[in-house]
């Protein structure tokens, strides 16, 4: 497959002189049926560099105009497959290959719709990562409390009552929570670690899933989430905090868009296609 990402530097984006009729391969541009609010064409090109053809060739032809035409000084314009900006780009002084690359050999970049979907999925794929990483600590500490539970419950006595000669804390706030970890048995811990880090194993499969754009992640994704919504609101009416709050809205928002905008088990298909 052939396709070159360019940073801009020698990418001025210019505009074309009268070149001739306009030949060739436009399917593989863009198809703007309505203004977008968002170019996020332009987005994608601002953060990857524009995506061009032909940069390498010895030979342009009239049957390359609509993405590579000649220009003066040694220069060539190559118009970007994701934005439509024509660059300049010097003619290459030794060409690896005779002409462009035939259509099917170059690789269309996502665009519009298709793109802005990608960078969401990439947005919840790093929320994902902060689960992995939370829940990947828990275990380790947890499996930390497990192996050393003895020493460090006396130690943790020793703090309380410590604590203690400066008023009553035990059995409260944090102190509380705490405590309640070395009442449980070895086998609890281990057990609550295992399951701990197996959901951060999982999460981070999902995230990078996730971040490569694949469908099966969307699912996974949709599942999980969904299935955690029921115990979220449940958490919420229980002991409401803003924390929850957000967690709850920002799962729920997940869901939503994977089920209508990701189309997920046919949702949304009397949709119109994405448009370029
Ligand atoms: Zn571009």
């Amino acid at each position: 497959m052939e396709r070159e990402e360019r940073r801009a530097g020698d990418d001025r984006a210019v505009t074309p002189r009268a070149a001739g009729p306009d030949h060739g391969a436009h399917h593989l541009l863009p198809h703007r049926r309505h203004r977008e609010r968002v170019r996020w064409d332009l987005v994608g090109c601002a953060l990857g560099g524009h995506v061009v053809v032909g940069t390498d060739v010895a030979t342009v032809t009239p049957a390359d105009a609509a993405l590579v035409r000649p220009a003066d000084d040694g220069h060539r314009l190559h118009r970007c497959l994701r934005c439509e900006a024509w660059t300049l780009h010097p003619v290459p002084a030794h060409p690896t290959r005779e002409r462009c690359p035939a259509e099917d050999e170059v690789e269309v970049p996502l665009r519009g719709r298709a793109l802005r979907d990608r960078y969401v999925l990439k947005l919840i794929a790093l929320e994902r990562v902060l689960h992995v990483v939370f829940f990947a600590v828990v275990g380790v500490v947890l499996l930390f409390v497990a192996r050393h539970r003895d020493v460090l419950d006396e130690d943790f006595r020793h703090i309380v009552s410590d604590l203690q000669s400066g008023g009553s804390v035990e059995g409260t706030g944090i102190v509380a929570e705490v405590g309640k970890f070395f009442s449980f048995s070895y086998s609890s811990l281990y057990l609550l670690a295992v399951v701990s880090l197996t959901y951060a194993a999982f999460e981070a499969v999902e995230a990078v899933g996730l971040w490569l754009g694949r469908r099966w992640a969307e699912y996974l994704t949709f599942v999980a989430t969904a299935t955690l919504l029921p115990l979220e609101v449940f958490g919420l009416l229980d002991r409401p905090s803003p924390l929850k709050l957000l967690t709850l809205a920002v799962n729920l928002a997940i869901v939503v868009y994977l089920l209508v905008s990701k189309r997920l088990f046919g949702l949304g298909r009397h949709r119109s296609a994405p448009a370029g």
